[in-house]
């Protein structure tokens, strides 16, 4: 497919601006900001760039056309409603330097979700302050160091289970303290032992994804979270995946003093959308003094925006964070209600763990001793021995069947890993239709293994040097084209 520089045509606009008599550009701009160059524009007619953009969206993947189980990344279906609601002008014309008296209909929106946030959780503030999942982890990291600085010692370690999102430890050393690996033991939990070993008065925290990366409950997180205490440390959940358990469990009950939600995963924004997430955090009451600001406030009979908190990180975010998103996850909190919500996280338990039983003859199943939460991870090693076929070639012959991929290698410690999270919003029709394709395959890696390992052959790109398009991006442009 051409790109658009090449279609480029000196003369051709999709619109002219009518001539100025007389005008003088550095009049305005000083000199010596002015381009020597006009800038190298692609010059088309309106038609082209329509159907440019229009034939690469076409080539892309995404939950309106087919199902896409990536695993931890929740890619469900969001109701179209909400993002009808989200484009109410009323809220895309809002200035954020805008007065708080001509914005209180917002302000009241963002109230109530940190309240509606502060139910599901059971944690007694929260900030919608930071833009995604790891922004969230990034926060609530900077609270845990501050709330050990004012009592005297920051601490150096915290602990980061190996099956931990990887996001956990990039958090971690951001903040300035050193991820310490607590061990998985068979069951793919944490190891206790490994954890009473590491546990001292130097941890300052643990940040433990629950469910985990293999899609596993803590069964024993109570007791987790009590032994951390008695060290005087911070428990923080990554609930980047609460779709397993909303309505169900609250993590305050478990025992945690902080825990963020990522809204474009559980809360209807498409993760990886293309546009901005959000990822507030929640905290216990002796945490609340160190969110972010500005904090919300309802004084008088008006909402306003605090600074008013000398405790507090400071800010994460320009502004208030990411409005429009939390508008869809209002929306569609409300919409649910508590017994909907509930559901959600049982149809994504439910879903996964059918998917898990329909195609566990197909693959390894190194953690069976317990069922899944929202996804599950299984192995592809057993290919991998008696075919010589890879998880990834398996993932890229997917693409060929019109399926996204699940996610592949990863968590770490599960060997040609492939985690699959079906999302609640599925039918059964599609799960039996996924199964019956990864049936299909290995039969292929059976009777044909070369052929998965050229795959995919039906997409618009074969197989790309991930690494070195990375590294060394050449932009393509014909040669005569200079910038
Ligand atoms: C997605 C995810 C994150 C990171 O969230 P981002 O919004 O992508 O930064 C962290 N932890 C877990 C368990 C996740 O699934």
């Amino acid at each position: 497919m051409e790109i658009l520089l090449e279609k480029s045509k000196e003369g051709k606009r999709a619109f002219k601006f009518p001539e100025i008599p007389d005008f003088d550009i550095k009049k305005y701009i000083p000199e010596k900001y002015l381009r020597e160059k006009d800038a190298f524009l692609p010059s088309v007619s309106e038609t082209e760039i329509t159907r440019h953009f229009n034939a690469l969206a076409e080539r892309n993947y995404h939950v309106d056309k087919g199902f896409y189980p990536l695993g931890s990344c929740t890619m469900k279906y969001n109701p179209k409603i909400n993002e009808e609601l989200a484009r109410l002008p009323g809220f895309t014309n809002l200035h954020p330097l805008i007065p708080e008296k001509l914005c209180q209909g917002a302000l009241k929106l963002m109230k109530e979700l940190e309240n509606l946030l502060c139910e599901i959780s059971g944690m007694d503030a929260v900030s919608l302050q930071p833009s995604a999942g790891a922004n969230g982890e990034l926060t609530g990291m900077l609270i845990v160091r501050k709330y050990h600085t004012e009592k005297g010692n920051p601490r150096k370690y915290v602990l980061v289970p190996d099956s931990a999102h990887g996001t956990n430890p990039a958090s971690v050393t951001l903040s300035g303290y050193i991820a310490k690996t607590i061990k998985s033991n068979e069951k793919g939990l944490i190891s206790i032992p490994d954890l009473k070993k590491n546990l001292n008065e130097e941890v300052a925290a643990i940040m433990i994804t629950n469910p985990n990366t293999l899609g596993l409950f803590e069964v024993e997180i109570c007791e987790i979270t009590k032994l951390v205490h008695e060290v005087g440390a911070l428990v923080y959940l990554d609930g980047a995946n609460l779709n397993a358990f909303v309505g169900i469990i609250k993590p305050r009950d478990l025992g945690f003093d902080i825990v963020h939600f990522n809204l474009h995963k559980t809360f209807s924004t498409p993760h990886g959308g293309g546009g901005p997430g959000s990822g507030p955090i929640g905290v216990v009451k002796q945490l609340e003094k160190y969110l972010p600001i500005p904090r919300i406030v309802f004084e008088n009979g008006e909402y306003k925006f605090s600074y008013d908190f000398p405790h507090s990180i400071g800010k994460v975010h320009s502004f208030y964070g990411n409005f429009l998103v939390m508008i869809k996850a209002y929306a569609y909190i409300l919409t649910l209600g508590y017994d909907g919500l509930r559901q959600v996280a049982c149809d994504a338990i439910l879903n996964a763990n059918y998917l898990r039983e329909k195609i566990k003859d197909l693959f390894e199943n190194p953690y069976r001793d317990f069922p899944c939460m929202h996804e599950f991870v299984v192995s592809g090693e057993n290919l991998k021995r008696k075919y010589g076929v890879r998880t990834l070639d398996v993932a890229k012959r997917l693409l060929d069947y019109g399926f996204h991929a699940p996610t592949i290698y990863f968590p770490l410690i599960v060997p040609e890993a492939l985690m699959i999270e079906p999302t609640e919003t599925e039918s059964k029709e599609t799960l039996d239709a996924f199964a019956e394709t990864l049936r299909k395959i290995v039969k292929e890696a059976e009777q044909n293994p070369d052929l998965l390992k050229n795959a995919p052959y039906n997409t618009p790109v074969r197989r790309l040097d991930e690494t070195l398009a990375n590294r060394n991006p050449v932009p393509r442009w014909k040669k005569n084209m200079t910038i």
